[in-house]
Formats: structure tokens, C-alpha cells, sequence
């Protein structure tokens, strides 16, 4: 707490009283304290790919390149670390743009069923090629929702591809919408490996990761939970997750009036 003492004076000068002003500044170091972790995660998570490609095109230029074999080998790793790199600065800057609260939702009606559609789409091959079953549960009527198609597409493919990324052969990923009067929940269920139950609180946080080597494996930033919960929130939903040993189900709401 920061405190402003002012004495409060009387017609002659006197003294009467004292106004105190107490301001909660403990917000303020969170933030502060926040935005300096921030940075240095970023720091952190562009240095790894950039030590990789550094150390690969240093062993290529010692001699390596004289051996076809191993040049395209090591060419082949620094591709997929150049990849990793730009859809980390991907991630970062639509991060930022939602942050920024100058950004105002250009609100249109959304076919939701199309939005799943078209991200199921995307991913049958890939759900195919692992073995898992993708499916979508949706009522025969589904009212249109007030949002951004291109951002709320996003959402699924996110849900839906750690979905397909955290089940292990064999499982299901199911996608399904419930409804109300007042909004619309749409929800993402895996059989996957789950969540443990001290993980969940900070899922949803920037850069958290649950097995942080193996995130990395997969091709993960890190940001896409971070990214999808501040979607839901500038379309006025919220975002939750439940989980245990069979599975995990990500789900949103989305109110059905702007
Ligand atoms: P990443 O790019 O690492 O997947 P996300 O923000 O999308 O980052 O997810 C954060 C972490 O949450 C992941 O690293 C993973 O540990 C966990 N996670 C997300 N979705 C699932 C899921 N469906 N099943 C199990 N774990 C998940």
C-alpha cells in the first residue's frame, strides 16, 4: 500500500483532521513483476531454437558440409528450429494485439457449426494417421454467435490440435456444442493423458506447460492455451478446463448477444 496523509485545516488555519488516501499499489508490482518474467521467458524460449541453428551452421561450416549425408541432416533441423522460431514471433505478436486494448472486435454473426466443420477439416488426416477417432456432437439448430470467424477458428484449432497432440493412439477427440437461452458452450473432449490436478490452476498461462521437454518435442509455444482464453474473453466467454486420468475436455462459452 502507497499512503497520502494531507491535514484537513478549519476556517483559521487549525488543524481539524486528516485525510488519508491509501492506494493498493501490490497490483501494480504484480504487473510489474509479470511483464519482467514475461520477458525473460521470451528471451529464453527464442534463444533455444537460435543456440540450435547457431551450433548446427557452426558444425557446417567446420567441415560438415562436405559429407551430403550429415549437411542434410543438420539443414533439415535448423528448417524445423527456423519454424519453431516464426510461429513463436506468430504467437507473440497476435498475443499482443489482443492484449492491446485499443483492439476492438469487429463483431459479425458466426456459423459456428462452420467454424467446427472447417477445423475438423483440417485436422482428419492428422487425426487418421495417429489412429483417433474425431467426431463432432451438434444440435440440428445452432443460432449464430456475435464474433470474429478468423479468431474463433483459432480457439479450435488450438483446443483441437493439443487434443490430437496429447492422445495417444487409438483414443477419441470429441467436439460438441451445448445451448442455452443465453450463449452457446462448445467443448473439446479427449481420452488423452490428461492434466494433473496441481497444473490446472495456471494452464492457461503464458509459456506453462505442464512437461516442458515434451511440449518442445511436439512443436509447442507454450502460448496457445494463453491465446485462446484471451479470445474467449474479448468475445465477453470464459474458458475452463476439466481433467483427470481419462481424458481432458476444454470447453468455452460464448454469449448469444453482443
Ligand atoms: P503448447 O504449445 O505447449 O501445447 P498450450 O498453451 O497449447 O502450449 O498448452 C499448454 C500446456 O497444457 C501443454 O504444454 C500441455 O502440457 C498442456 N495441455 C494442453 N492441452 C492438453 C490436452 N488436451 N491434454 C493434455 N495436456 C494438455
Amino acid at each position: 500500500f502507497r499512503v497520502h496523509v494531507s491535514p484537513l485545516k478549519g476556517i483559521n488555519g487549525e488543524i481539524i483532521g486528516v485525510v488519508g488516501l491509501l492506494r493498493d499499489i501490490t497490483e501494480r508490482r504484480k504487473l510489474e513483476r509479470m511483464r519482467t518474467e514475461f520477458v525473460a521467458n521470451v528471451s529464453h524460449e527464442l534463444r533455444t531454437p537460435l543456440t540450435s541453428i547457431n551450433g548446427f551452421l557452426e558444425t557446417l561450416l567446420d567441415g560438415a558440409i562436405e559429407d551430403p549425408k550429415t549437411a542434410r541432416h543438420f539443414l533439415e533441423i535448423m528448417n524445423a528450429e527456423t519454424k519453431r522460431l516464426a510461429n513463436l514471433i506468430d504467437d507473440l505478436l497476435q498475443l499482443s494485439r489482443l492484449e492491446d486494448r485499443k483492439t476492438v472486435l469487429n463483431k459479425q454473426p458466426v456459423d459456428l457449426r462452420d467454424v467446427i466443420n472447417g477445423t475438423i477439416q483440417m485436422f482428419k488426416a492428422r487425426a487418421e494417421e495417429k489412429g483417433i477417432k474425431l467426431f463432432t456432437v451438434l444440435p440440428d439448430k445452432l443460432p449464430q454467435v456475435p464474433g470474429d470467424h478468423g479468431l474463433l477458428t483459432q480457439v479450435m484449432v488450438n483446443l483441437i490440435d493439443n487434443a490430437i497432440k496429447y492422445t495417444p493412439a487409438s483414443g477419441q477427440v470429441k467436439v460438441g456444442v451445448n445451448l442455452n437461452r443465453e450463449k452457446v458452450r462448445v467443448y473439446v473432449a479427449d481420452t488423452g493423458i490428461g492434466i494433473p490436478q496441481e497444473d490446472l490452476p495456471r494452464i492457461f498461462e503464458r509459456f506453462y506447460r505442464v512437461d516442458k521437454a515434451r511440449s518442445r518435442v511436439m512443436g509447442g509455444t507454450g502460448l496457445g492455451l494463453a491465446i485462446c482464453k484471451h479470445i474467449v474473453e474479448v468475445h465477453g466467454g470464459q474458458i475452463e478446463v476439466e481433467s483427470g486420468p481419462g481424458g481432458s475436455t476444454f470447453s468455452f462459452t460464448l454469449p448469444l448477444t453482443s
